[in-house]
């Protein structure tokens, strides 16, 4: 993968990027996204943020070699930190990280989020957790899909400020209310991979001297909702 050739994921998550977006990509690596997309002429500017030295070097340096320094400014930061004010950032885009670590440099520094007008997250695992800070911070899910990859199954999630009142169950939140309503092979596959490695788990409690009955009941529990919704 290199910025001309996105892997299929990172094409996705640039799918929703909007042309002509003032863009910040938070945990950029390679900065490929932003690199892709400004090499592809559809954004006006980008930040790429980068808390690690060495991936933010990564950046710098890709960002160098293809001749786009005019529109892409790397930045060393921790999440959010990287946007200043001047940067009038619209499209804020987080892929290839956990949903708890998305979910909490979102919530770090809310201020760098007004003005924002689309989220594009992608969280490698606990879409959950993306959720649940959307629907509290009153971002709604615009739109949502899942992506496989090498044996990965990733989650794509669109979401923008919402000025009406909304709400998601219990059920949309793990889910996805898009993904719930699409039931694509992918989807499926990703709760059936889930349903096993939690088969697993209580295989391994009930083998304990004191088997936690409370806990194997709520997995239980959960299993019985993963194998209704992908039945
Ligand atoms: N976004 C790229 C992608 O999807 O291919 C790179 C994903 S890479 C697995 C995650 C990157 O996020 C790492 O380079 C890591 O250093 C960076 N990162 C983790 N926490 C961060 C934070 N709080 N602020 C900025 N970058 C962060």
């Amino acid at each position: 993968m290199d910025a001309n050739h996105l892997s299929l994921r990172l094409a996705r998550v640039a799918s929703y990027v909007p042309k002509g977006a003032r863009m910040a990509d938070i945990g950029s690596d390679h900065a490929y996204l932003p690199a892709h997309l400004a090499l592809n002429h559809q954004i006006e500017y980008a930040v790429a943020g980068e808390v690690v030295k060495g991936p933010y070097e990564n950046a710098a340096h890709e960002i160098n070699q293809l001749g786009l320094t005019d529109v892409i400014q790397p930045r060393l930061a921790d999440g959010l930190a990287a946007i200043h004010p001047a940067d009038h950032v619209d499209t804020i885009t987080i892929a290839g990280m956990g949903g708890t670590l998305i979910a909490k440099i979102l919530d770090a520094d809310q201020s760098k989020l007004s003005g924002v007008k689309r989220l594009v997250l992608q969280p490698n695992v606990g879409g959950e957790r993306v959720r649940e800070w959307l629907l509290t911070n009153r971002w709604q899910i615009m739109a949502e899909e899942v992506v496989e990859e090498d044996d990965h199954i990733y989650e794509i999630i669109m979401a923008e400020p919402s000025i009406v009142p909304f709400a998601y169950n219990d059920r949309e939140l793990k889910f996805g209310p898009f993904l719930l309503e699409q039931d694509s092979p992918a989807f499926k596959k990703e709760w059936q991979a889930e349903l096993a490695r939690q088969e697993t788990a209580i295989k391994q409690m009930q083998k304990a001297a004191q088997p936690p009955v409370e806990k194997i009941r709520e997995f239980e529990k959960e299993m019985q909702m993963i194998k209704e919704v992908i039945k």
